[in-house]
């Protein structure tokens, strides 16, 4: 298949039905009550104990919070009575990355919930070579506004590669002419998030996600270590300060790691919510480019 190996394909569809093996395992935790690090937890648990490792910190995020709330060390946060949870996890096998995404709506917002996995449905069957990306674009867009939402237009899906979450490709949640052409052996991450809201995601001040970026001076020789430690484990996937949390005291650890991020040493991906404060859906899945169409690997 095009710019598949054999041993690639192989390794991300080992990697897909991993991860949608976890996902399944851990939807029925999602309910009123449950911890956000407990379900955090399972899904990062489960990954290893199926042999793989995760792609990203596993993302439990809440009513108008579209993206990048993965709990921090001791967090109390619970789910309630009608709130709407995103479970957004990633795995991956030697770099090969699956990445896949459900929502939970413990009350109303059940057509919310019910209409993004409708768009994600829409945009799968258009995918094949030879189509402008806007396309996937034009039907979430088409899906979503025709039940009365509106895509997130700032939030994107993405090309995957070895070792890289973000390569290449950008999938737009909206209609869009991106001149970027889909071909044989493409692997990608569609995942349309919709709202009531505004449809606009912004940056919140929290950070609990980093990213390496590259070697940077450091005025403290524990950041350097750290750094390189960074590097060595995470191979430039994203990672939790939660899973540094035992390597130094919480105090030290969020100074250290505001330093690297104001060297450019690492990126920090800032909780991201809904301009109004809308209710946000999500879903996800990993899929690979064929002939005719595409192969899902995470259903
Ligand atoms: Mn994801
Ligand atoms: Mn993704």
């Amino acid at each position: 298949m095009g710019m598949l190996t054999d041993e690639e394909l192989q390794a991300y569809r080992k990697a897909g039905k991993l991860l949608a093996e976890v996902r399944e395992q851990v939807r029925p935790l999602v309910k009123p009550g449950a911890r956000l690090l407990d379900i955090a937890d399972a899904v990062e648990g489960s990954i290893a104990q199926r042999g793989g490792k995760p792609a990203f910190p596993c993302n439990v995020s809440v009513n108008e919070i579209a993206a990048h709330y993965s709990p921090p060390v001791n967090d109390d946060a619970t789910i309630k009575e009608g709130d709407i949870v995103k479970v957004d996890l990633g795995a991956h096998l030697e770099g090969y990355i699956a990445d896949t995404a459900f929502t939970v709506s413990t009350g109303e917002n059940q057509e919310l919930v019910q209409t993004v996995e409708q768009a994600l449905e829409a945009a799968i069957e258009v995918v094949k070579p030879e189509i402008d990306v806007g396309e996937i674009g034009r039907v979430v867009e088409e899906t979503v506004t025709a039940a009365g939402f509106k895509p997130i237009r700032n939030l994107t899906g993405h090309g995957l590669a070895r070792w890289s979450l973000h390569s290449g490709l950008t999938i737009p949640n909206v209609q869009e002419e991106t001149g970027q052409k889909l071909k044989v052996g493409d692997v990608l991450a569609i995942e349309p998030f919709i709202t009531d809201g505004a449809g606009f995601a912004e940056d919140k001040e929290k950070v609990y996600i980093f990213r390496y970026l590259r070697d940077r001076p450091t005025r403290l020789r524990m950041a350097r270590q750290l750094l390189n430690e960074i590097k060595r484990d995470y191979h430039g996937l994203p990672f939790a300060e939660r899973w540094l949390a035992k390597r130094m005291s919480k105090l030290r650890l969020e100074l250290t790691l505001r330093e690297l991020v104001g060297a450019g040493a690492l990126w920090p991906y800032h909780v991201l919510a809904e301009r109004a404060k809308g209710k946000v859906a999500q879903a996800e899945h990993t899929v690979i480019v064929t002939e005719e169409g595409c192969e899902v690997t995470t259903c």
